[in-house]
């Protein structure tokens, strides 16, 4: 028995060892994935469920490493956040964001709006304001078509971010509460908070065909957006009875792999032009 044990505890520590040298090395590949310009965009429409029309995108970061191919954003984004290099990575993403949504809308979409996910982290960057100003400056992007998808968490710790969405708002900046009803929902932030739109997290959406609860707890977040004046989009759409059921709740914008999956620039214009 005391061997067995034993042996455990070797592969246990083997196993963290292991886990630790792929953190070290994946560390050291995203530093300088940046600058040799390994990220790209991918984004995904958001539509108008009545009318079935695209509004705006959420612009989701892909990291493209030459031996270790695609990484998925949820396996380097809380260790870009623990490093910090979530910032001028973040800085990148919302440049390319606009950028490329101002391009669009040259092309003939003026209301295009893009969404960017921002990480708290970011928020605590003293520079973000400013930083937010130059890029909406050197891309001549309207900051009304501009929306930024925080999650809940940051409300957790209400003093300074309260205050720096304010500023964003202010400027005529859109904020979304990403997942929302899964974090630190909370009715007194909806009320008090700088946002303008309730993001329906997708675990609500997945089973709501078949799930009286999350189908009645939908209808109360969309219900309450609307008494307050908020707007609110489900996500993770899938399916068209889930489609169908949004519609009956009142829930007008919805994005998901029901009407597409995130797309790479070329393929998303294919799309814009037929809508
Ligand atoms: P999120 O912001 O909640 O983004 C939604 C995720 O759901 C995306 O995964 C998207 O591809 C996926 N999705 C969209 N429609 C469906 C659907 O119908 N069904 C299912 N099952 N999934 C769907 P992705 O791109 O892998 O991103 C995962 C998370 O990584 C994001 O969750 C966000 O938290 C983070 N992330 C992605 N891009 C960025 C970024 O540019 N900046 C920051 N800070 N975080 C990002
Ligand atoms: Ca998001
Ligand atoms: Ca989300
Ligand atoms: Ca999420």
């Amino acid at each position: 028995v005391k061997s067995g044990t034993k042996n455990n505890y070797q592969v246990f520590d083997q196993t963290i060892e292991n886990q630790s040298l792929e953190r070290r090395l994946l560390e050291s590949a995203l530093r300088s994935a940046l600058k040799e310009e390994q990220f790209f965009l991918e984004f995904q429409p958001k539509i108008n469920i009545e009318t079935n029309k695209i509004i705006g995108a959420e612009s989701l970061v892909r990291w493209h490493h030459h031996d270790l191919g695609t990484i998925p954003p949820g396996k380097f984004i809380s260790l870009a956040e623990e490093t910090g290099l979530i910032v001028p990575m973040g800085e990148w993403i919302l440049r390319e964001s606009c950028r490329q949504v101002k391009a669009w809308q040259n092309e003939g979409f003026p209301d295009f709006v893009v969404s960017v996910n921002v990480s708290v982290r970011q928020l605590e960057d003293p520079d973000f304001i400013e930083k937010v100003k130059r890029i909406l400056e050197e891309t001549s992007l309207s900051p009304m078509s501009l929306e930024l998808e925080v999650t809940e968490s940051i409300f957790a710790d209400v003093r300074n971010t309260v205050s720096i969405l304010e500023e964003i708002q202010k400027l005529g900046i859109q904020v979304s509460v990403d997942d929302f009803g899964t974090g630190y929902s909370s009715l007194s932030y909806i009320k008090n908070l700088p946002i303008n739109t309730l993001k329906i997290d997708q675990s609500f959406v997945r089973d709501l065909h078949t799930n009286e609860e999350s189908n009645a707890i939908i209808m109360a977040i969309v219900n309450i957006a609307n008494s307050v004046g908020l707007n609110v989009i489900a996500e993770g759409v899938e399916m068209e009875e889930q489609a169908n059921l949004l519609v009956k709740n009142g829930c007008k914008l919805a994005q998901g792999y029901f009407y597409s999956k995130p797309l790479k620039k070329d393929d998303f214009e294919k799309i814009l032009q037929v809508q």
